[in-house]
């Protein structure tokens, strides 16, 4: 949910690192510089200048939706993440091992002649179980159901850490249940989002014909689901509206909230999710509840069954028949995101298994696959990064020195979470056979599904990771005021043969990744959480008043950028990112500037160590985005499309406009009156 505050789409959550295999001979040119259209001026466009001969050497794939560094990196974790796969596969594995359950996993995915042979078979009891639902107390139970086995329809329901008491789990009710991205896309009306509006009701129907229904008939069933999902939309606040933890935050005795709502069998919910002790829950949207009361009666039984339906198969679609799969792919691959064709089947069943058993085969790849000195060196960078924030955040002139106490006192106790955890999740209950591929997709689901479950009533494990070492992105947790970078992110394309030198280190996992994530303890967000996780205000009100007025300037100047047609960035919705990159940056610099690199000043590729530093941070953001994509991107991310990530933070920077010569005049200059400086 929005728990989490991470460094890269959610598109791209999934890329990483190392590749043992690829070489850069020393004669070869620098990379940075293999990049560089000479042809853009850096003040015209920097973004294009420091990518663009590598975006028109490597054309987009036809089977991806972006082509740059998240996608190298990808194509090289991958690469190693199929080879442990194939191991397991092919070898003679004890039963509940580890190679077994990975084995049997990627098997399954792979035997394409059993999953068309079988169709919608795995799911025949599922399917019957719907069409014997007699009332709507039935239609909570099943949709509990499908909770734990596939997706979340009516509403999200996760168990995460009280805001406002971090040390205990809480189950928290959100708003939820739509099969399009947003519920933008339901009103908005621009052409784009529009004529996907149009097409959704063909792929709803495309799909109901798939699960066996006469063309009549389908129809109707999309018009069902559209009606339900209309509704739902139209009670869903807006994601600039899910951005304050204090509006979104109400906490309710179970039995006060069940009696606001008590057409909602909510007490059939919870039982169906193994949650019959709960006694209280955290709403976040209580009028999307209020209104799920009413549809209660506002929509018949069939209806219900219709959506639970769509609910099932829209789960399951990737793992299914070709017919199936391909039309998912038509609507949620094409028409929303421009990608033309599918990705190999391989590439997909190996990101689903390290999806599900990511704790498995993290545990080879630390131990087989990592760099030496990783660890280490994430860390001395963290440190580093750390060290300068406190010395920044002394010497600030808009900041109360006892607000400043308490932010220092904040930021001293951050955990950084570096490289792996110390102790892996146990996945021994996980079954998993050379069955069908959905069956196993079910039951990795249960598992996790009940992992998280399970955490209620008991008190919050601060030692917990939420992301693989093969993971190649990072998150701060407000709730346990912590930052969390896992081994991969020391990769970076080109220098795999010794490590890439300080100026790109400093910017891309200085900058952009422990400078950013850090920051996020202090963007609109996190800065409402105290030292100890919990949603406090721990600010005067002029401080507040004055920091307010900063991160208005902030959504000001991103409001500006266009992203595609007359899409504009959303710069409320993204603004805890586009803090976090404008104070990431700055702190990755001044950590920079401590290094010997910088100060000895000696060029590499015939560059200087500030030109490097900048460079290597337009490295870090290297993504070229089909307009389909990005389009998708304005709409659902709270992260700003890769070349605002660059050239937003860049422009506020008086240092940068010195390395570069950009002058007043130039087209990315920013009027000092409007530069924004905060951490
Ligand atoms: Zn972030």
């Amino acid at each position: 949910m929005n728990k989490l505050i991470c460094l890269a789409a959610a598109a791209t959550m999934l890329a990483a690192c190392n590749n043992k295999n690829q070489t850069t001979s020393s004669t070869a040119p620098d990379e940075l510089v293999q990049h560089i259209d000479s042809a853009v001026k850096p003040g015209d466009d920097f973004f294009m200048f420091a990518n663009g001969k590598w975006f028109a050497s490597h054309p987009i794939p036809s089977s991806e939706r972006s082509n740059g560094i998240f996608r190298t990196i990808s194509d090289t974790i991958n690469a190693t993440i199929l080879q442990i796969c194939e191991n397991a596969a092919t070898s003679n594995n004890t039963k509940g091992s580890n190679e077994q359950k990975i084995g049997d996993y990627y098997f399954s995915g792979m035997d394409t002649a059993t999953i068309e042979k079988e169709g919608l078979q795995p799911l025949k009891n599922e399917f019957t179980d719907i069409d014997n639902l007699k009332d709507f107390n039935d239609v909570m139970r099943y949709a509990a159901h499908l909770h734990i086995i596939c997706g979340s329809p009516m509403l999200s329901m996760y168990i995460n850490s009280d805001d406002k008491i971090s040390s205990k789990n809480a189950i928290f009710l959100w708003q939820g249940g739509l099969g399009l991205p947003d519920r933008d896309y339901y009103f908005n009306n621009d052409q784009r989002t529009k004529s996907i509006r149009e097409e959704y009701p063909n792929h709803l129907k495309k799909m109901f014909v798939l699960m066996g229904e006469d063309d009549s008939k389908a129809a109707a069933s999309a018009a069902d689901i559209y009606k339900v999902e209309l509704a739902l939309a139209k009670v869903s606040r807006k994601i600039e509206d899910l951005r304050d933890p204090f509006k979104n935050y109400n906490k309710y005795e179970l039995k006060a909230f069940e009696s606001k709502v008590n057409n909602l069998p909510l007490n059939t919910f919870l039982s169906g999710v193994n949650l019959s002790n709960a006694d209280t829950v955290i709403v976040g949207q209580p009028e999307f509840f209020e209104y799920l009361n009413k549809a209660a009666k506002e929509f018949t039984i069939n209806q219900w069954k219709n959506y639970l339906r769509w609910n099932l198969i829209h789960g399951m679609a990737p793992y299914l028949n070709s017919a199936i799969e391909s039309e998912n792919f038509r609507f949620y691959g094409t028409i929303l995101n421009g990608t033309k064709e599918q990705r190999p089947r391989w590439k997909r069943v190996v990101e689903d298994t390290n999806g599900q058993l990511g704790e498995l085969i993290g545990q080879v790849y630390v131990e087989k696959h990592l760099p030496k000195g990783t660890k280490d060196k994430l860390m001395e960078i963290g440190n580093a990064i750390k060290a300068v924030y406190r010395e920044r955040m002394m010497q600030l002139d808009w900041m109360s020195d006892a607000t400043k106490q308490k932010a220092v006192k904040k930021l001293d106790a951050i955990i950084m979470k570096v490289g792996y955890p110390d102790k892996w999740k146990d996945l021994s209950a996980m079954e998993i056979e050379r069955t069908a591929y959905v069956t196993n997709v079910i039951r990795a689901n249960q598992w996790h599904t009940n992992y998280m479950l399970n955490k209620y009533g008991k008190p919050v494990d601060r030692t917990e990771w939420d992301m693989t070492p093969q993971t190649y992105n990072a998150y701060y947790n407000p709730s346990n005021n912590e930052i969390v970078v896992p081994a991969c992110n020391i990769i970076v394309p080109g220098y795999e043969k010794s490590m890439a030198d300080d100026a790109i280190l400093y910017s891309i996992i200085g900058g952009s990744t422990f400078g950013h994530e850090f920051t996020h303890g202090f963007d609109d967000q996190g800065s409402k959480y105290d030292e100890f996780g919990n949603l406090n205000n721990w600010w005067t009100p002029e401080d507040s008043a004055r920091f307010y007025a900063k991160t208005d300037a902030v959504v000001k100047q991103y409001d500006q950028y266009v992203v595609v047609d007359s899409l504009h960035i959303n710069g409320n919705q993204t603004q805890g990112e586009n803090i976090a990159d404008i104070g990431g940056i700055a702190m990755g610099l001044e950590a920079f500037k401590k290094t010997a690199q910088y100060k000895e000043n000696k060029n590499i590729g015939g560059l200087n160590p500030s030109q490097r530093f900048f460079l290597g941070y337009a490295y870090a953001w290297m993504v070229n985005m089909r307009p389909e994509a990005l389009a998708t991107r304005v709409l659902t991310d709270v992260h700003s499309p890769a070349k605002f990530r660059v050239i937003g933070p860049l422009v506020n920077m008086p240092y940068f406009y010195e390395t570069f010569g950009i002058k007043e005049g130039d087209k990315i200059f920013l009027p000092e009156n409007q530069r924004v400086h905060i951490w």
